[in-house]
């Protein structure tokens, strides 16, 4: 049997280890530094909004748990907005399949608990890099699923392919029951607010411990005037106090859709902000090498919602190409491999990510939401690129490429 260690109960560590097992043949040991109850009673760990490629993912796997509760999210809508509180377009596209959002803190605590049922060894333990090399010795191949933990450090960053060097936006999330659907269209669906240059709000409509609820992130541009949680220590209702304050000034249609709001719970409320990264996926410790995934070795910003969904991508990937290895070693050339299958999907989410966090909107991606409020199809073409970023590749990056097909749905509507 070859023995497999995995750090990091998140989506990708946990979907690989759970996989594993399922596979059969390995000996898969998890660690992580909590137990399911403390997930569950935690902190809100993201607002993990999963497109339905990475649904179908899970279901092929048979790890869709919460699938019948949690509700299915039909489009997104995207709200332009100026200072002052004035729309200035707004167009809904509908997903080609629903997507989905289960609160993380109910997720993992399940999955982790179905991991020891299932025969996987859960080992209760934070890694630190100084164990990592004797570890490493005693495995077939140790895979550093932990996140946005200290372990990153392991990995260098790939400077061509990490276009920023600072944190582009402040991160405040909370959950909250109450909140009023879209009054026009009123189905589960995401919400993109976007004030350019002062930041978004993000509204997803969830499953957590309580039930159905909204996940509302704010994403600020850091300094801007939607950077108002930056004191971090407040309780959920004065993060609610906050962000109804921030909706009247900025976004006063979604205000009034949270008069009835409250926070889901105690630890209903997340701040942070990182620096997007990519990293190179082999990391040394002493003599041994150990292999990156997911958020370790490719962290976006949260703005184009893909980060658990790269993780699922990359759980797929990783467990695909241990399978296929058979008895032969997981040396370097096969983790640099391993990686670059994983890269070819999740530079397209990354390049999305990049373009919706950069000064300023390129001038074909403006012209692409204006007609997006005209014509359904651009407005379906633009929501598609979030659930499947690689569709993006043939018009989306390239001006020319963008406005040609622009050319062609304008001939298209005139027929
Ligand atoms: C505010 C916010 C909103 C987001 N919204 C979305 C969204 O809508 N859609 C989307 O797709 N993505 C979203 N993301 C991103 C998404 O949550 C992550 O990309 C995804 O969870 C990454 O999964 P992962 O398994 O790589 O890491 P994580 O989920 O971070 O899991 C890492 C695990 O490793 C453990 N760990 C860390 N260090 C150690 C150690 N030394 N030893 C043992 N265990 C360790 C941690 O405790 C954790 O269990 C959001 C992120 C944030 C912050």
């Amino acid at each position: 049997m070859r023995k497999i260690l995995i750090v990091g109960a998140g989506q990708a560590g946990l979907q690989l280890a759970l996989t594993l097992v399922d596979h059969g043949g390995y000996d898969v040991t998890l660690m992580t530094a909590q137990t399911p109850e403390e997930i569950r009673n935690g902190r809100v760990l993201s607002t993990q909004c999963m497109f339905f490629p990475a649904l179908q993912i899970e279901r092929d796997a048979g790890l869709n748990d919460w699938e019948d509760k949690t509700p299915w999210l039909e489009g997104q809508r995207v709200t332009l907005a100026a200072p002052g509180g004035q729309k200035v377009l707004d167009f809904y596209g509908v997903w080609d399949a629903p997507a989905q959002s289960v609160d993380q803190r109910v997720k993992m605590a399940g999955w982790l608990e179905r991991l020891e049922r299932s025969g996987g060894k859960v080992v209760l333990h934070p890694v630190a890099t100084s164990e990592l090399e004797s570890l490493a010795a005693m495995y077939d191949l140790v895979v550093i699923a932990a996140g946005r933990g200290p372990l990153v450090e392991l990995f260098e960053r790939d400077e061509a392919r990490s276009p920023y060097d600072h944190p582009r936006r402040s991160l405040a999330a909370v959950y909250l029951h109450g909140v009023e659907p879209w009054p026009s269209r009123p189905v589960p669906q995401v919400r993109i607010n976007a004030v350019p240059g002062v930041g978004e709000m993000y509204l997803m409509p969830a499953y957590t411990n309580t039930g159905p609820c909204d996940a509302v992130l704010i994403e600020a541009v850091p300094g801007s005037p939607l950077d108002a949680f930056t004191d971090r220590r407040i309780t959920p209702d004065e993060h609610l106090t906050r962000l109804r304050a921030l909706l009247a000034e900025w976004m006063p249609w979604e205000h009034e859709l949270f008069t009835k709001a409250v926070p889901t719970d105690a630890r209903s409320t997340l701040y942070g902000s990182y620096t997007p990264s990519v990293r190179r996926p082999v990391g040394r410790v002493g003599s041994q090498k150990v292999l990156g995934m997911a958020d370790v070795v490719v962290l976006n910003d949260p703005a184009a919602g893909q980060g658990a969904n790269n993780a699922a991508h990359c759980a797929r990937v990783y467990r695909d190409a241990i399978v296929a290895r058979g008895d032969l070693p997981f040396d370097e050339q096969w983790m640099h491999e391993t990686f670059e299958r994983y890269w070819d999907y999740a530079q397209w989410s990354t390049a999305l990510t990049n373009a919706l966090i950069s000064d300023g909107l390129p001038e074909h991606v403006q012209r692409i939401l204006g007609a997006a409020t005209q014509d359904d199809d651009v407005a379906r073409r633009f929501a598609r690129g979030y659930s499947v970023p690689p569709s993006l590749a043939e018009w989306f990056f390239d001006p020319h490429a963008a406005d040609a097909y622009l050319a062609s749905r304008s001939a298209a509507q005139s027929v």
